[in-house]
């Protein structure tokens, strides 16, 4: 599973007001990080979704998947694509 943090630098972390970044691997072994998440809470409920999501994937389809992948993600990517899980399906 991935981890989640936050990258604002603040000395107490868990009590400033700034969004976590989570980071994991998707289905293609990239390692992709996703921020804006306002709490714990809703960092770790996206983690796991993405836990589940790719459990679910086939490897058939993930072969598919990292073969699109390589000619669409590089440099196309932004944080508003990757946050949908629709856009997610596309790529
Ligand atoms: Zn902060």
């Amino acid at each position: 599973m991935g981890s989640f943090f936050k990258d604002c630098g603040c000395a107490r972390p868990t009590r400033c007001p700034h969004p976590y970044t989570v980071r994991f691997r998707n289905g293609l072994g990239k390692q992709v990080e996703e921020g804006g998440f306002t709490t714990q809470d809703d960092a770790i409920e996206r983690r796991t979704q993405i836990y589940v999501e790719k459990k679910r994937t086939a490897p058939s389809v993930a072969e598919a998947r990292r073969e699109l992948g390589q000619k669409t993600v590089l440099g196309t990517a932004s944080p508003a694509a990757t946050l949908s899980p629709e856009a997610s399906c596309h790529t």
